[in-house]
């Protein structure tokens, strides 16, 4: 896939411009929001012109193509891992990535704590609030299982918030439930986990529907399509 600095350039823009009006229709005027770059598109030659285009956040599927990216591009970005994480490669993805918005399970976050620096490991926790089959993210109410697990990792897997990919659909309306439902979980589990976890971001959003999700709270967006693909 071919994609010039000018273009991605335009996307961001008007991304950006998609974002404001979104906060400002929801109230959220002091709120920032984070447009996070998904990877999984671009091959390595084409990275070089999202730093030029001032992109700064990029994120990654895979555990294989994150080390072969960031290798190449590591000092212009901050990186974060967005794809399904396999215990096996916890080891390789850690020290390369500031937050994983994918974490999913409590083996997962106990070969984490095993892992992490001294610091800890950022993480979000995958929900899968649709109940969709194919998608990975547990459920509802399972979320506070994974907190508890992240704690008994005494501060090396600390949680920052929580993270959903909404089923693909036509209209993007017909996902706001889903937005919704993951700032309810979050505010939900703030009463009682504030003093352990911050849980200040929401990591939902992506090229159909970041609108809408700006709408219902999202801290970061991640965008991939809407960055390459011909049309408005
Ligand atoms: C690919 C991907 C995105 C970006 O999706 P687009 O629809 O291309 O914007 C976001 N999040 C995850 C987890 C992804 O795998």
């Amino acid at each position: 896939m071919r994609v010039t600095e000018a273009r991605i350039r335009d996307r961001l823009a008007a991304i950006r411009k998609d974002i404001a009006e979104a906060l400002k229709r929801s109230g959220r005027v002091q709120d920032e929001v984070r447009i996070l770059v998904a990877t999984k598109y671009f091959e390595p030659d084409q990275i070089s012109a999202l730093a030029s285009a001032g992109v700064n956040l990029l994120g990654e599927n895979r555990a294989e193509d994150l080390a072969r990216k960031q290798e190449m591009f590591g000092n212009a970005f901050e990186w974060h891992f967005i794809g399904h994480l396999q215990r096996r490669k916890v080891k390789e993805v850690v020290p390369r990535v500031n937050l994983i918005h994918s974490v999913d399970s409590v083996r997962l976050i106990r070969e984490l704590g095993k892992r992490a620096p001294e610091r800890g490991v950022n993480v979000l926790l995958q929900v899968n609030v649709s109940g969709e089959e194919s998608k990975y993210g547990v459920s509802e109410d399972e979320v506070e299982a994974l907190l508890e697990a992240a704690a008994r990792t005494e501060g090396k897997v600390q949680v920052r918030g929580f993270m959903t990919i909404a089923p693909l659909v036509e209209e993007p309306e017909d996902v706001r439930y889903v937005f919704a439902k993951l700032k309810e979980i979050r505010d939900d589990l703030k009463k009682n986990w504030s003093g352990c976890f911050d849980l200040s971001e929401l990591s939902m959003g992506m090229s159909n529907d970041y609108v809408v999700a700006v709408e219902e709270g999202a801290s970061l967006v991640r965008i991939g399509r809407k960055i390459i693909e011909e049309g408005p």
